[in-house]
């Protein structure tokens, strides 16, 4: 349902560009206090990267798990957060995240039509470290029924097709384990089977699934409280420029199919463009591992391609890249297009399963692989002088692939032949015809098996420790029937291997802002009228990763500080944890 263009008004409280969490975060929270809100988006659609998300949001001391009897105060979070970040964790905006992530979320369970299901036994990535908690610091979106978009679901972004099941977005949790289990339980099959059914009949009604899980639920969700309060959105409204009077930012100018548009706004523009994944230009200046940009793959949405800090730029502000990573890694491999282009595929899922192993050209291990996916590219940087070619290699057998998958190559009853054919996916009857057919050195990819092997059928991994925290454990089979649920065997040809690249899921580094979203100029003065959120802004937890949702519980949280301040309304005090 595109927006005519004449639609666009002149005028307007609060502009917000880009509808991602951070946009439509913002928007829906500002439109609630009785603000006049305009959100524009580059896009045919609406969602950005938020709606091929996971759609999880680390926001400790959360009502639902407040709920669930997990009780905590801010003392151990701040701990853990200390241990993880140094003194980066004393930046007054880390302690504005803390206290009104859980208000934020109270916002959205009595004011909007977002539910939450819990992360209560999700655990934080570094489980060693003091403060750290093995579940109830996180949520993740709720189902949402995309029919309550009516005619606006068709400007809702689908769920990433690489990342779907036929079109069919899968969260993690208990859908995915229904469908990794579908050959092997009834119950299972028989949950597959309704999904499937459900997706057919919405395919046929409404061209794509109504049922909307994880990120496609979340930008769903906050699409429909946006309408219902108001806010005006149009899709194909790039922003091109922002408009000055003297020094405060008083709008911006917007391209549409009827030509260029300006759009003053009373109370600020919210710069919301989802960071710079895809400018090679800034990539090359920040990732030394991408001397052109072009190395790195990232999986996010590729209209984000840095017009928001560039936007800042312009009108003064100051950039933030002195963090610990400039973006959040992830290894990717590249899904062939039939246009000749590649699709990066982020490896969040199969990692942790048992069978599985990562090596690197010489056959070597690096890293526990079930562990979390910026610390494997950490160690997999670690291991590369700057400017060499960064790869690695997934490496199992037939029944691990048959069972779980490999990347993109979904297990069985799935045909494998096409990612073969496509060159995606290698196999080989041998280790060492695979190591042949993949480049890797065949005598190190022996010797590591061998070693790996050894070990692994007693459901050890002495070298990396695979399965022993409990995060790895979450991301392993709890029905593996041996006794480490991130561990066993690879002995079972056909062997297959998928080649990983440097890639990410977002950028960390960004424009400068405070604790109330205001961006910061070169001498941290805030500059009138201009707030960033989501990941144009420079990450909170300046480039550490203390946990999964890291970004999106920020995004929101941060787009429920800045309404208020851009409304001159004060914040509501976080409930104490009861
Ligand atoms: C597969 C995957 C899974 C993930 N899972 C999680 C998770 O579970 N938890 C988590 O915390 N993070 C997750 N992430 C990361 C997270 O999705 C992103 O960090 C987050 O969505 C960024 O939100 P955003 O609002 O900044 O940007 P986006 O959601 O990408 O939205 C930015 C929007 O701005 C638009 N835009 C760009 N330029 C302009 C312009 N000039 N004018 C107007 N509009 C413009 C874009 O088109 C886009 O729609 C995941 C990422 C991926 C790829």
């Amino acid at each position: 349902m595109p927006t005519p263009a004449e639609a666009l008004p002149p005028t307007c409280d609060l502009l917000v560009v880009g509808s991602g969490a951070g946009g439509l975060g913002s928007a829906v929270v500002a439109a609630s206090l009785g603000l006049d809100v305009v959100v524009v988006e580059k896009a045919a659609r609406f969602g950005g990267t938020t709606a091929w998300s996971g759609g999880w949001m680390w926001v400790p001391r959360n009502p639902l798990a407040v709920a669930a009897g997990i009780v905590e105060d801010l003392a151990p979070v701040r701990q853990y957060l200390r241990h993880v970040m140094g003194p980066d964790a004393l930046d007054p905006a880390v302690e504005a995240f803390l206290r009104h992530g859980p208000a934020m979320l109270q916002f959205h369970l009595s004011e909007g039509v977002l539910g939450f299901i819990d992360g209560n036994t999700i655990a934080d990535f570094h489980g060693d470290a003091p403060g750290a908690r093995e579940g109830g610091r996180s949520v993740c979106a709720a189902p949402f029924d995309g029919r309550r978009l009516g005619p606006h679901l068709r400007r809702l972004e689908p769920p990433r097709d690489i990342l779907s099941f036929m079109g069919m977005g899968l969260a993690g949790g208990a859908d995915l384990r229904h469908f990794l289990r579908a050959t092997r339980s009834a119950a299972s099959l028989a949950y597959v089977t309704r999904r499937m059914a459900r997706h057919a009949r919405d395919t046929l009604r409404h061209g794509r699934g109504t049922w909307l899980m994880g990120g496609n639920a979340l930008a769903g969700a906050l699409l429909r409280s946006a309408l219902d309060l108001g806010v005006r959105l149009f899709e194909d409204h790039p922003v091109t420029a922002l408009l000055m009077d003297g020094a405060r930012v008083a709008g911006a100018e917007v391209s549409t199919a009827a030509g260029m548009r300006r759009i003053r706004a009373r109370r600020g523009v919210v710069l919301a463009c989802g960071g710079f994944p895809h400018d090679d230009a800034r990539k090359a200046a920040l990732f030394a591992h991408a001397p052109t940009g072009r190395e790195h793959h990232s999986a996010a949405w590729p209209g984000n391609t840095g017009d928001g800090l560039r936007l800042a730029e312009s009108a003064g502000a100051r950039l933030d890249d002195a963090l610990a990573d400039a973006a959040a890694w992830a290894p990717v491999s590249l899904v062939p297009r039939p246009d000749g282009s590649a699709a990066a595929f982020p490896h969040l899922v199969e990692r942790g399963k048992p069978g599985l192993i990562a090596v690197d050209a010489r056959g070597e291990r690096f890293v526990d692989e079930a562990g979390d996916y910026h610390r494997f590219m950490r160690a997999l940087f670690a291991r590369h002088a700057p400017g060499q070619a960064i790869a690695a290699w997934l490496i199992a057998d037939h029944r691990f692939q048959r069972r779980y998958g490999l990347g993109c190559s979904k297990p069985w009853p799935v045909p494998v032949a096409p990612m073969l054919h496509c060159g995606y996916l290698q196999r080989a009857p041998s280790l060492h015809a695979l190591a042949r057919r993949c480049g890797i050195d065949t005598d190190g990819l022996l010797r590591t098996v061998a070693a790996y092997n050894h070990h692994a059928r007693r459901g050890d991994d002495p070298a990396f420790g695979r399965g022993r925290s409990a995060y790895d454990r979450l991301q392993g089979d709890p029905d593996h029937d041996g006794p480490n649920p991130c561990v066993a065997p690879i002995e079972h040809p056909p062997y297959y291997a998928v080649r990983l690249v440097p890639g990410s899921l977002g950028t960390f580094a960004g424009i400068a802002a405070d604790e109330h979203g205001r961006v910061l100029d070169g001498e941290d003065r805030p500059l009138p009228g201009l707030y960033a959120a989501g990941n144009d802004r420079a990450s909170v937890m300046r480039g550490h990763y203390p946990s999964g949702g890291i970004t999106l519980g920020p995004a929101m949280t941060f787009g429920y500080i800045l309404a208020h301040h851009a409304a001159g309304r004060p914040l509501p005090m976080s409930p104490p944890p009861a």
